[in-house]
């Protein structure tokens, strides 16, 4: 056995000290990211927030509604062929992915949509625990198919397998074991690492080889995505932060709860309705009985089930996000997100705000 002393750090373990600014408003701070992807050599344009690969989030609503504001989808791994057409006219080819497990199933399903839909660049090879032999030998077998697509390849939290799979082929690395909304792999499994200091780590090792990350999981507010970035990662995937929208198209749930008022003409207690969406990890027990017929024997769920409040349309959700880092980008002198990371000093704190009045 050993021990590693050093204190790993999460986004609630930090806040960023603000610095002097020439900037005069938020108004000024430019979002967009250009990036050229090691391997494929595709150039992308865009803001680099992506949405998570998963049920209720992923969808081909939220790609074309995101693509509106240059953010990036991860789609879901459930869709085939059809499930593109007549939508291929109007999707954005430079804002999403098309997502994969290991398996040859799923190999061949992307085969499908890649060999009709060439335009399509991005492939997200996509496991829980990306540290495995077999996991680097099937980044390496696509990226052999294709030479000329983005390969995102994912999960990992160390700088060993950051270089690792991106010698065997992968663009962008996604980086996160446990810090999701939804994800109970640290109390099922007891594996994991603090999310920032894993995007510190795994940043140093891929641009050191002139690649790419995302930090996947763990934001629960702009000021999260807003140290994602400031942390060095290039990319910030959002699962929980996107949940409960319109695009995603899961059905609300009305809830009545009790106020402990009573009506002063009826005397009745007064109920008052609240929406909820229904939002689950896609290692959950929902999940593997809605995509895979059920838990098999040998293995644990490790993703909850939760309700999130209904937000209605996503646009306002974005335009919140890209307003706090507008503003994170103002307070530490960042002319652009591009800036932010090199303007980044973050202050260890015990507290991160004062939560009174927050229920
Ligand atoms: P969030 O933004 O909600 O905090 O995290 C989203 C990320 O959680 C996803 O992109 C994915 O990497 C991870 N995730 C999604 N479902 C599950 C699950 O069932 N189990 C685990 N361990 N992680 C999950």
């Amino acid at each position: 056995m050993r021990i590693e002393n050093d204190l790993k750090l999460d986004f609630s373990d930090v806040l960023f000290r603000p610095k002097r600014s020439t900037l005069a408003s938020r108004k000024e701070v430019s979002l967009e990211r250009r990036y050229i992807f090691k391997h494929s050599q595709y150039t992308y344009e865009g803001i680099p927030i992506m949405a998570a690969n998963m049920d209720g989030v992923g969808s081909l609503e939220m790609a074309l509604a995101l693509q509106k504001h240059q953010l990036f989808t991860t789609l879901v791994k459930s869709y085939h062929l059809e499930d593109f057409e007549g939508l291929d006219t109007q999707l954005d080819f430079r804002h999403f992915a098309i997502s994969t497990g290991t398996s040859q199933y799923d190999l061949d399903r992307i085969d499908a949509i890649l060999k009709k839909y060439k335009a399509i660049k991005f492939i997200c090879i996509d496991v829980a625990n990306g540290y495995s032999e077999v996991f680097g030998d099937f980044v390496e077998k696509v990226r052999k198919k294709y030479p000329k697509h983005v390969i995102i390849a994912g999960n990992v939290v160390t700088a060993d397998m950051t270089q690792e799979l991106i010698l065997r082929g992968a663009d962008i690395v996604k980086v996160g074991i446990g810090p999701g909304s939804v994800c109970t792999t640290r109390i099922q499994t007891g594996v994991g690492y603090p999310q920032l200091s894993a995007i510190m780590e795994c940043a140093d090792a891929a641009h050191g080889l002139g690649a790419h990350i995302i930090s996947d999981g763990g934001c629960t507010s702009p000021g999260d995505v807003a140290k994602a970035f400031g942390a060095g990662a290039d990319f910030v995937m959002l699962g929980g932060m996107f949940a409960g929208h319109d695009e995603g198209g899961g059905t609300i749930i009305n809830e009545y709860h009790d106020t402990h008022q009573v009506d002063s003409e009826t005397n009745e207690s007064i109920f008052e309705e609240k929406k909820f969406v229904e939002f689950y990890g896609m290692s959950s027990t929902t999940a593997m009985e809605k995509h895979h017929g059920g838990v098999a024997d040998y293995r644990s769920s490790e993703g909850r089930t939760v309700r999130v409040p209904y937000r209605g349309k996503v646009d306002k959700t974005v335009k919140d996000i890209l307003g706090g880092i507008r503003s994170t980008c103002t307070y530490v002198g960042a002319p652009s997100l591009k800036q932010l990371s090199k303007c980044t000093t973050f202050v260890r704190v015990a507290k991160q705000f004062n939560d009174v009045f927050v229920k």
